[in-house]
């Protein structure tokens, strides 16, 4: 890896990431995405190459068995990757890269990325929060036409995905879109301070959250 600066940015599903992201890279020039690789199915919306390399379960695992993949991890009953040779490609010419991956593969690119002799991390780590658990339950029930049972399931998993918060550098609540743009590219600026991760004023609303 060479050039810019590797960001990892997680959330569970509901709390607005991927269009945080696509307004991100709006207004940072110097900014990439990395594409993932998928097993899942291509949705109606989504262009294969842009969005995801839509890909088999035997191509994703001859790519897993030539150690293609700088991470890969299962989540909701699919198989995402990120592959060396499409972050070399978005690390072209100097370009800072994002991922935009669950915190399984974060959590591997943490490691793997990690220097040596420092043990710094070669990333830095963003961890989005919705604002309240009623509007988490509101976006997840907001998506379509998914019976109960759909619903109460990515609720508990967006709940298991958000208990790992901690594993990364910063913490941004998207309450207000505008004010969380502005706060990703605080820390993308380098002046992130004031988002550090297990800052107090977080706690009321980690407990609304994470609560059984
Ligand atoms: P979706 O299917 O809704 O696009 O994504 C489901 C989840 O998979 C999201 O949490 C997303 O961040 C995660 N994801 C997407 N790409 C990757 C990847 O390359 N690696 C890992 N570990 N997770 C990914």
């Amino acid at each position: 890896m060479s050039g810019g600066r590797l960001f990892v940015i997680a959330a569970p599903s509901g709390a607005g990431k991927t269009s945080l992201v696509r307004e991100l890279l709006a207004r940072e020039p110097n900014l990439r995405v990395c594409v993932s690789h998928t097993t899942r199915k291509q949705r109606p919306n989504e262009v294969d190459g842009r969005d995801y390399h839509f890909v088999t379960a035997a191509a994703f695992e001859s790519l897993v068995a030539a150690d293609g993949f700088l991470e890969w991890a299962k989540v909701f009953d699919n198989y995402y990757g990120t592959s060396r040779g499409a972050l070399a490609a978005a690390f072209g010419a100097g370009h800072d890269v994002i991922l935009e991956i669950d915190w399984q593969g974060a959590r591997q690119v943490r490691e793997r990325t990690q220097d040596p002799v420092t043990d710094q991390p070669g990333c830095t780590g963003i961890f989005i929060l919705p604002p309240s658990r009623t509007a988490l339950e509101a976006r997840l029930r907001g998506r379509g036409t998914d019976d109960d049972a759909v619903i109460a399931r990515r609720l508990a998993d967006a709940v298991d995905d958000m208990t790992h918060h901690a594993e990364f550098d910063f913490v941004v609540v998207n309450d207000d879109f505008g004010q969380a743009v502005a706060d990703l590219q605080a820390i993308l600026a380098g002046r992130g301070d004031a988002l550090r991760r297990g800052r107090r004023d977080l706690a009321p609303l980690l407990a609304d959250l994470l609560a059984d």
